[in-house]
């Protein structure tokens, strides 16, 4: 085997330190008014576009597969190299402990659906209301907790206390989101991992919107699962990952029943295996895998150009839109709170969806509109409103100067041309 470690994974081979990852070219698109415009996408909190390291490590990686963990010949190997050596970029991109696992999922839901799964009979679940539905809903209800939105840190920190405080006795997960897809607020992690420590409980995060910005490490974050999408953090859709402690996950049923995932199957029983390929039932997505790996590797080498580039955009975005009259912008911890690239606004007496496809059709930029999956945040953002819903624009590494000043330009006309 090793010739085998010679063979550098596809990530390893294209990632480019110290700069600010390209992306693929964005196409023109038609605006109504029969021009051809450069798409804006500022919808990046949904998905973002691909590395082009991404492309070329996926490209790299299909130009010879076969079966994983399942052949001797050749292009097995070269296959199930590739597989393993993204599991331990996954793993390095996240600070993963000795002995922690990394399973490949399609994505966050997946993640958090398997982790649910996982947890033991009877485990109490603390959740706060803001979650995405991803993280809110895949808990047996009558054992969750959910808390309300708190409005500052120190709020969020007496809530969680105060809810682990009447669990004493019982096994305990909390949930904690790194940053909210509605606002992009960045959540205390550690001071509140440290809070649920503290009683005895282990901390689920969901990374999904935290680790494309910044950076996430298991062990100085003090909590005991993380889980993202690849398709938010620059590699295309399909692959995710949940990382964390083994002992749940070996000692729970498998999620994907299947090939690979058993050490041996008789007639009246099986024996199913330990580590990640009890969940991996089947042949895995590897080039999935090979492309997220890819962005963890080029997002990792190159944090300090992509978070520089991110603060000036993100503070462009804030500044510009709140200077615009009748755009009010949303948070949960109030307007100074640290925040990735995303901003939430409504437009006075405009519906969201009205200028989400106006943005669309007369500027070709893209915006989300709407509840953004996280139902209970949004209505009690908007709950004093006239309107129940928002826009949404998220930039990212796909979004030029250009692409700002027009986006300004036209929320500032909307606004000016009113209901
Ligand atoms: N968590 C957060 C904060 C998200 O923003 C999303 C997706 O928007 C998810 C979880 C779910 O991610 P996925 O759709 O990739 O499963």
């Amino acid at each position: 085997r090793t010739w085998l470690r010679s063979v550098p994974s596809p990530g390893q081979v294209v990632a480019e330190p110290g700069r600010v990852p390209a992306v693929v070219a964005a196409p023109h698109v038609p605006t109504c008014h029969g021009t051809l415009v450069e798409y804006a996408n500022f919808d990046h909190g949904a998905s973002t576009p691909a590395l082009a390291s991404v492309v070329a490590a996926v490209d790299k990686a299909t130009a010879t597969y076969s079966s994983v963990h399942r052949g001797q010949g050749w292009a097995s190997q070269v296959s199930s190299h590739y597989y393993e050596a993204a599991r331990e970029e996954v793993a390095r991109f996240v600070g993963a402990r000795e002995g922690d696992e990394v399973v490949f999922t399609r994505n966050t839901t997946d993640a958090f659906t398997l982790l649910a799964r996982a947890v033991p009979r009877r485990t109490r679940v603390i959740v706060f209301a803001t979650e995405h539905h991803a993280t809110l809903l895949p808990w047996e209800p009558r054992n969750t907790t959910r808390l309300p939105v708190p409005l500052t840190h120190a709020d969020a920190e007496i809530l969680l206390a105060d809810a682990l405080a009447r669990t004493r006795g019982s096994r305990t997960l909390v949930v904690l989101n790194g940053a909210s897809n509605v606002t992009g607020e960045y959540w205390p992690v550690e001071r509140l991992s440290a809070i649920a420590r503290s009683h005895g409980a282990r901390v689920a995060l969901d990374a999904a919107q935290l680790v494309g910005h910044r950076r996430v490490d298991l062990d100085t974050l003090g909590v005991d699962y993380v889980a993202f999408s690849g398709h938010k953090i620059y590699a295309p859709y399909g692959a995710g990952a949940l990382v964390g402690r083994a002992d749940w996950l070996d000692a729970a049923a498998p999620y994907l029943a299947g090939g690979g995932a058993t050490a041996a199957v008789g007639a009246l029983s099986t024996t199913w295996r330990t580590g990640p390929a009890r969940h991996e039932g089947g042949t895995p997505n590897v080039l999935g895998a090979v492309a997220l790996a890819a962005a963890c590797a080029a997002i990792r080498e190159n944090r300090v150009a992509l978070e520089t580039h991110e603060a000036e955009l993100t503070q462009r975005l804030v500044d510009g839109l709140r200077a615009v009259d009748g755009v009010e912008t949303w948070s949960i911890f109030g307007d100074g709170a640290d925040r990735a690239p995303v901003v939430t606004f409504t437009i006075d007496g405009l519906d969201s969806s009205l200028v989400s496809a106006a943005l669309s059709a007369e500027h070709g930029i893209g915006v989300r509109d709407g509840k953004f999956c996280a139902h209970l945040l949004v209505d009690s953002l908007l709950a004093d409103e006239d309107v129940d819903t928002a826009v949404r624009v998220s930039a990212g590494l796909a979004t030029t100067d250009e692409h700002v000043e027009r986006l300004l330009a036209a929320v500032a006309s909307l606004a000016a041309q009113g209901p």
